[in-house]
């Protein structure tokens, strides 16, 4: 690891205008940023540590709808009660994740931002064009059973870790980005960028923006949602295929439906598609086959890959069928 400089942000103000140089990243929890940098696939000559900034409150509106401060922890946000009472898919997206330990660090923001698992990226010895620009991608030619089916490119084809983000997405999200002056909110389905010719631009968010917070609005009445995730052993381990999902049924179709897949796709994938294909229907299980199938049609397979398009296919119908079955909340 390369020596680097700690910087204590004392306000939102001070870390905006700290992270503005080249070379400094942000920490918060650390459980990301500090493998990374131990792996030499970050060296940052600065690290502006976030943690002291507050941002760390889950807070409810008369509506219903969550903003969640970015420097809530993980198993905070997991185990709290209005998550747990009406955004149940993202409690179990979270808790599907990681370990206790790392859940207990990891936050919000740190989430959100969390790095590819791609193992060429987390090796300097090869080539990756989302660590070294321009320099290839070996994973195209090589191992890539992890690697995504969905929207990957000649450049990259890695695939999005995160458990959490899946659900943000399936709910909609909207994440907030402050300047040190001003805040935006962007939608979650514009913050993941898609890799296409630069890999390396993983975010909608400019140098010197920082997370404050995550806000989701209130779910239909009567919805149920569910997170299913697939994977090779049963815990500790990331997605192969994963789906959320929050379904309302009313006289006998599907009023509402939001899905989002994980482990598939270079970023976490709203199945817009799927949904499309599904509103109006009969909750039955060819319909929601052929609504993955709407899906999947873009899904592109490498060498070692093809079984993630059944794989989720049968997450998809499986997740959708215990909700139209009462078997979730
Ligand atoms: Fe790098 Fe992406 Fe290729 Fe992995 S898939 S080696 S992260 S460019």
């Amino acid at each position: 690891m390369k020596a680097f400089s700690f910087i204590q942000a004392s306000s939102l103000g001070h870390a905006a205008a700290e992270s503005a140089a080249m070379g400094t990243s942000f920490i918060a929890g650390g459980t990301n940023i500090v493998d990374l940098m131990k792996l030499n696939v970050e060296s940052p000559s600065r690290l502006v540590d976030v943690t002291k900034l507050g941002m760390n409150q889950i807070e409810s509106d008369s509506h219903g709808n969550l903003r969640i401060g970015a420097m809530v922890r993980n198993s905070e946000l997991a185990e709290h009660r209005l998550v747990k009472e009406r955004f149940a898919v993202l409690s179990e997206a979270i808790l599907s994740g990681a370990s206790p330990q790392l859940r207990n660090m990891a936050t919000t923001g740190g989430n959100l931002l969390q790095k590819t698992r791609c193992p060429y990226y987390r090796d300097v010895a090869f080539a990756c064009n989302k660590r070294s620009p321009g320099s290839g991608c070996p994973a195209i030619e090589g191992h890539n059973r992890n690697q995504a089916i969905l929207g990957g490119s000649e450049h990259c084809i890695a695939v999005n870790p995160s458990d959490m983000n899946v659900a943000l997405m399936a709910l909609g999200a909207m994440i907030h980005l402050h300047d040190g002056k001003n805040e935006r909110a962007v939608p979650i389905q514009d913050f993941y960028l898609l890799p296409g010719g630069t890999p390396h631009q993983e975010f909608a968010m400019m140098r010197g923006e920082i997370i404050t917070a995550v806000t989701v609005n209130a779910q239909p009445k009567g919805a149920k949602s569910l997170y299913v995730k697939l994977r090779d052993r049963a815990s500790y381990e990331f997605a192969l295929a994963s789906c959320a999902a929050i379904m309302k049924i009313s006289s006998g179709v599907v009023e509402s439906v939001q899905i989002a897949f994980g482990g598939v796709g270079t970023v976490p994938w709203r199945a817009n598609r799927a949904e499309q294909s599904l509103k109006g229907k009969a909750p039955t299980t060819q319909n929601f086959a052929d609504a993955a199938d709407a899906e999947l049609i873009g899904a592109a397979v490498q060498s070692e890959n093809a079984f993630k398009v059944e794989l989720i296919k049968r997450c998809t119908v499986y997740t959708l069928s215990q909700l139209a079955n009462g078997g979730a909340l």
